[in-house]
């Protein structure tokens, strides 16, 4: 009887459980579209004050802020490539299914505005000698030579070809 009971009350606590995650989902998804669009005002605002500071004309703004959003997307890719890689470690623990689910979904996500940004963004994946880009290691895309960068400045020609087009490892 007792047995009965306790499998009753465990089933409920499950299906309420399973009610909260799939609450959390809606709202996490809903901070999440926030936080891509606060992103895009802040890194908006920044060039702005630049531009009235007289840092750098408007144009000379757009130029770098599409630089700093090319290389705020790899790294939030790497991010969501890391937490993939930490999902599957997890996989066997039984009882996290419910937190996994929960984290799959934010990762979808994430990976569906990533998406949709890397789209906007594909010309600009093409990384020319000249721009400014973050620490990393680019590809010449003529002869595949890789060129480590140690920290943050332009883009030089490929040492090997002379090219002057690179993919960014990530
Ligand atoms: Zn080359």
């Amino acid at each position: 009887m007792a047995d009965k009971k306790n499998s009753a009350e465990e089933k409920k606590d499950i299906g309420l459980y399973e009610k909260l995650a799939e609450r959390s989902r809606a709202f996490i998804k809903e901070a999440e579209e926030q936080t891509v669009k606060a992103v895009g005002i802040a890194i908006d605002k920044a060039k702005e004050e630049m531009v009235a500071a007289g840092d750098f004309s408007h144009e000379h703004g757009e130029r770098l802020k599409t630089f700093l959003q090319r290389d705020l997307f790899l790294s939030l890719r790497d991010v969501s490539k890391a937490e993939d890689v930490a999902k599957e470690v997890l996989e066997p623990h039984r009882v996290l299914a419910g937190i996994q689910g929960l984290m799959a979904s934010t990762l979808e996500t994430v990976g569906e505005k990533l998406e949709d940004w890397a789209a906007k963004l594909e010309k600009d994946l093409n990384f020319k000698t000249g721009e400014i880009t973050a620490p990393g290691t680019l590809s010449c895309k003529k002869c595949q030579k890789k060129i480590k960068m140690h920290k943050m400045g332009h883009i030089p020609p490929c040492p090997e070809c002379c090219g002057t087009e690179f993919h960014k490892g990530y």
